[in-house]
């Protein structure tokens, strides 16, 4: 695999563009995350999941050469929704046009490049639910029964007695009273699908990642699957999409927000559109593990559509081992994080911060001495050191083709971030280890412009590797690099304030 890393951007796609013409079909990649609720302002373990689909997104599209949609977007029907716009005094939709407005604006703060942002109030979205809901329908999986349930509105999740802590509350909400209902409501015949998903499941054993997951989900599905609601009354909640045929009702909001990921596609009206990039890859939580990897697999295969391709689970990150809360002071928002390294830093903070799947903990001052070893005085440090070099050499260094690591590459194909930033820090050292071992200052004369040169593409292989997780910075690195004199560069990352 080439990549022809031409420094001017605008070029290089016009290169890539053309490279394409001549082949018939490039390869399609569709990769989302999940919708945040829009009640609360984005919080960094979102931060993790967007920058980590930012990254797939651009390795795919810019080392794989491959055309890429990268979805996100925001859920706001629900009932924690409609009652926070309440107690804020604002009509919803207004509401809901505020919040959305705040997690479009992670595209700024982080560099995210998403191709797609979908708002599942958007009238083309609920269109799509609402086709969604007929095919299921039309298959027989859809019914109507009186029932009692315990209700978390934190979750918006019905809990089963097996879901409660010890006092018989919600482990993740356990200051929020559960609600005990009585109603009527439609309901989605779950576990007729329990052959099917776990079939699926054994012949695609990498279809949830990490694997401690893919163990979890299985185990769940085996012990038999609950058929769950999926209506509420409009009378109570007014704020969701109707039940096709039947205004007393309003879907759940997972149903109609899980159809998101494929209404981005234009499903159903593009069929082919859709079928090009469906199945996609999924992002998600380890709180969202049921419902990306078996509730919405199931959906799918009742409207008689492909399950998704892979579902990738992130952990929780907790702050110096405690959970992160308003209450606690200790939470370590993404634009704190920005304000103090910089957009560029902190994707990689957050990329390097443990295997994805993890649990995670951080601290500031963890996060500090990761930024000064490994970006001041690692990639920052030894791009300044070798421009200086070049700068004072005076030669002029070819530009030649450079190729990026095939380990590296192997590595993201196999959604292995850490081992991508791994290889990073090494390969970092390993430029490091050369130029100490060579030691170019101690030389003249061709001697010194063949040590450099060899470092110079060093670092513009680096810079390419650098592409996914930190687009900007690769950047810098290779327009300074691929100049004809090469010349002393600013810092890259300045150090942290005392
Ligand atoms: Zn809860």
């Amino acid at each position: 695999m080439h990549l022809f890393f031409n420094y001017d951007w605008a070029l290089e796609k016009t290169v890539i563009l053309q490279y394409n013409t001549r082949r018939t079909m490039k390869e399609k990649y569709y990769i989302t995350t999940t919708l945040p609720y829009v009640n609360a302002e984005p919080h960094i373990g979102f931060a993790l999941e967007i920058v980590a689909a930012d990254m797939m997104a651009r390795f795919h599209r810019d080392i794989l050469n491959e055309e890429v949609i990268f979805n996100t977007g925001t859920d706001e029907h629900g009932q924690k929704i409609h009652q926070k716009a309440e107690e804020a005094g604002a009509d919803t939709q207004v509401y809901v046009d505020e919040y959305a407005e705040k997690f479009s604006g992670l595209r700024d703060l982080l560099r995210i490049d998403y191709t797609h942002f979908i708002r599942t109030t958007n009238p083309e979205h609920k269109k799509a639910a609402q086709e969604f809901w007929k095919r299921c329908e039309a298959k027989g999986d859809i019914y109507k029964k009186m029932y009692k349930l315990s209700y978390c509105i934190g979750c918006e999740l019905e809990k089963q007695s097996s879901d409660l802590d010890e006092n018989g509350r919600c482990p993740l909400h356990p200051n929020k009273d559960l609600e005990i209902r009585e109603e009527e409501n439609y309901f989605f015949a779950f576990s007729k699908y329990q052959d099917a998903l776990l079939a699926h499941y054994a012949t695609h054993p990498d279809f949830v990642e990490p694997e401690s997951k893919m163990k979890e989900i299985t185990a769940f599905v085996a012990r038999g699957l609950k058929d769950f609601s999926i209506s509420r009354l409009s009378s109570k909640m007014p704020w969701g999409i109707p039940v096709p045929g039947d205004e007393e009702h309003v879907m759940y909001v997972w149903f109609d927000a899980l159809v998101n990921y494929i209404s981005t596609l234009g499903w159903p009206n593009d069929t082919q559109h859709f079928e090009a990039y469906w199945p996609g890859v999924q992002l998600a939580g380890k709180d969202n593990l049921r419902q990306q990897a078996a509730m919405w697999q199931a959906m799918l295969a009742s409207a008689e559509l492909p399950f998704s391709k892979k579902i990738l689970i992130n952990g929780f990150i907790s702050v110096d081992g405690q959970k992160m809360s308003k209450s606690l002071g200790n939470v370590i928002s993404p634009s704190e994080m920005v304000n103090r390294y910089g957009s560029e830093a902190t994707r990689f903070l957050l990329m390097e911060l443990g295997p994805f799947g993890t649990d995670m903990d951080v601290t500031w001052e963890k996060l500090d001495t990761t930024y000064t070893a490994l970006l001041s005085n690692g990639i920052g440090n030894v791009c300044s050191r070798v421009a200086k070099m070049c700068e004072k050499n005076g030669s002029e260094f070819i530009v030649n083709e450079i190729e990026v690591p095939q380990e590296y590459s192997t590595a993201l194909s196999k959604y292995d971030i850490s081992r991508a930033i791994r290889i990073i820090t090494e390969y970092v050292s390993d430029i490091d280890l050369y130029l100490s071992e060579n030691q170019p200052w101690t030389k003249t004369g061709d001697d010194q412009t063949a040590l450099l040169q060899t470092s110079v593409e060093r670092i513009r292989t680096l810079a390419a590797m650098l592409v996914p997780v930190m687009p900007g910075t690769a950047q810098s690195i290779s327009d300074l690099y691929t100049q004809t004199h090469i010349v002393a560069l600013d810092p890259l990352f300045p150090r942290l304030p005392k």
